[in-house]
């Protein structure tokens, strides 16, 4: 067994096809006529820009607009007039081939690319060697690997995947990737899990530790491979498979279907995304709006902040695409474990504890926070969005950003720009401080919204991330299970809405317990709404009450895990 980075989930089971791109030998050879081979140059450029079109157009009518921008990014480069002025001096300055002239031009601003700390630089030196030997095929008449070609049931195996090879897989003949290099936001692991293929990357040296024709099998939610299984691991997963395939079937029939308890209590089911693009995946699982727009993601992977236009863009369109259901869209939460390199944020000695969310969006009201607030006041006027702040812990901070909002409110007034005058601004509740303070925040916050991600940590003085204590990190431990049960109950108490977007909410040991405490709405990734649905519906929340008074007079989490387990089946 091996293990590696899970890249995109589900269980892929077939038989290794090793993809290796033929090595290129690029010598440094002298030409005659060095006009004639700068439009040498020129015509391999086009028929690479070509290729690389047809390759955007396919990605874009069999994945998505999105996944099709990575071609674009590589036009781009092939259209950059500093890049190719610079191979076309470089042939005829040193009266050299075309391919010396790339390998040199490319080579170097990879490697300057790939000395950048920034993931999107990494990213871009990936792309810019992609474009070289695509270039120098076209000059020397190679031509690449055909993935289009797979036979039904490849696991496909390589070194890294390029941007371009991955675009060109067919999903219903690869069962599933496996790569030794690459990370998790790599775009060749972004489109694996918009193609929804299983995939892991980052497995050391796996190259050498198989050949074609052995049989896979890869877990990608656990970055697991397995290299011709035993008989006992082989039917373990067949069956795991199995059961994803037959579940995910059985639950299409609750697309469609109203989310109401057997003794008809409504609940919303919503879900969390990161990007406007994953709107399809909400509309496909059939959700009832988004719970939490995690805006952070729109300031990552790019070297300058979004302008306020383009936030207002994609605010828009997730409403629109929503088309007047609820859209809950999170200011921008960044310190702690997010970061964002142009910001130019020192480290914190406590990241989780420092200057984090809303201390530092206040803390740069014109820089940060107006634009933001501007671009989401905007958009308001195209459909149900509301906002929401993040990780806060005192009255003051709801304060002084609901002032920013009234005073932005009276700009847009005076520029005559349309808005939601009436648009709701609620709280994520994630802090101690916050839940001790609930009753408070009731009386001024719009709506709740539980993140018992950051909950759990700061109720047990636990780093969500850090292994070694990660024991203590259980949203069953009876004191975050107090403080989810009393925030709801302070949210109830004044009229709010209640919701819950951390990702206990789709735990189906959890459900019946939030249920039970009187939760109203529920927000999860996409492909969990489904699941929720069908647990949702076959409860009576007046029958789960004694379940919640057993489960709440437990003085540990694993009692509680237990008793709920039990329950559960
Ligand atoms: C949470 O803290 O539960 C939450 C949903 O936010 P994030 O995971 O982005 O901190
Ligand atoms: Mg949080």
């Amino acid at each position: 067994m091996y293990q590696g980075t899970n890249a995109s989930s589900g269980i892929g089971i077939g038989t290794a096809v090793i993809v290796e791109e033929a090595e290129l030998v690029i010598k440094r050879e002298a030409v005659v006529d060095a006009e004639a081979e700068v439009k040498r140059f020129q015509d391999a450029l086009e028929q690479t820009m070509k290729d690389t079109e047809a390759l955007a157009a396919d990605l874009a009518t069999r994945v998505g607009e999105k996944e099709a921008e990575i071609m674009q990014g590589h036009l781009m480069l092939l259209m950059d007039p500093m890049l190719t002025g610079e191979i076309e001096n470089t042939i005829k300055n040193e009266v050299i081939c075309s391919e010396y002239a790339v390998e040199q031009v490319c080579t170097m601003y990879a490697d300057v690319f790939a000395a950048m700390e920034d993931e999107l630089m990494q990213q871009r030196a990936t792309d810019m060697r992609d474009i070289k030997t695509r270039i120098q095929q076209v000059l020397m008449g190679v031509s690449s690997v055909d993935i289009s070609a797979l036979p039904a049931g490849s696991i496909l195996v390589a070194k890294d995947l390029t941007p371009s090879m991955t675009a060109g897989i067919n999903p219903a003949h690869v069962a599933g990737i496996v790569t030794e290099l690459g990370g998790k936001t790599s775009h060749s692991a972004i489109l694996a899990r918009a193609l929804e293929i299983p995939a892991v990357v980052a497995v050391k040296d796996f190259m050498s530790l198989v050949k074609n024709g052995d049989q896979v099998i890869l877990d990608g939610s656990e970055g697991l491979v397995f290299v011709n299984p035993d008989e006992k691991t082989a039917a373990e997963y067949q069956e795991k498979r199995d059961c994803l395939l037959k579940e995910k079937k059985e639950l299409e029939q609750y697309i469609g279907k109203p989310t109401v308890t057997s003794d008809g209590v409504s609940i919303e089911l919503v879900a969390n995304i990161g990007k406007p693009e994953d709107v399809e995946k909400v509309l496909q699982y059939d959700g009832e709006g988004v719970g939490l727009f995690r805006t952070e993601f729109l300031f990552m992977d790019r070297t300058a902040m979004p302008t306020e236009e383009e936030q207002f863009e994609a605010y828009k369109e997730v409403a629109e695409k929503l088309a007047g259901k609820p859209v809950i869209i999170r200011t921008l939460d960044i310190g702690g474990d997010k970061e964002i390199p142009y910001m130019g944020l020192k480290k914190d000695e406590n990241p989780f504890l420092g200057y984090r969310a809303i201390r530092l969006c206040l803390d740069r009201k014109e820089d940060i926070y107006r634009p933001q607030l501007r671009a989401l006041l905007r958009a308001s006027a195209y459909g149900n969005i509301k906002i929401m702040i993040p990780m806060v812990t005192c009255i003051d901070e709801l304060r002084e950003a609901k002032a920013l909002i009234a005073e932005i409110k009276a700009e847009l007034d005076r520029e005559g720009i349309e808005y939601n005058r009436d648009i709701q601004v609620g709280i994520m509740v994630e802090t101690a401080a916050a839940s001790l303070m609930a009753d408070v925040f009731a009386k001024e916050a719009d709506f709740f919204s539980i993140g018992t991600n950051d909950l759990t940590q700061y109720t047990m003085s636990v780093d969500r991330g850090n292994d070694k204590i990660s024991y203590l990190y259980s949203t069953f431990n009876p004191a975050v299970l107090r403080s989810i049960k009393h925030i709801i109950a302070c949210g109830r108490e004044a009229g709010i809405m209640v919701g819950m977007c951390g990702e206990a909410a789709s735990d189906p040991m959890m459900i019946p317990l939030l249920l039970a405490f009187g939760l109203n709405e529920f927000s999860m990734s996409a492909s969990a709404i489904l699941r929720a649905r069908k647990l949702i519906t076959g409860y009576s929340t007046s029958e789960l009450q004694a379940v919640a008074d057993k489960a709440m007079s437990f003085a540990t989490a694993k009692e509680v895990e237990e008793y709920m387990k039990s329950f559960v089946g």
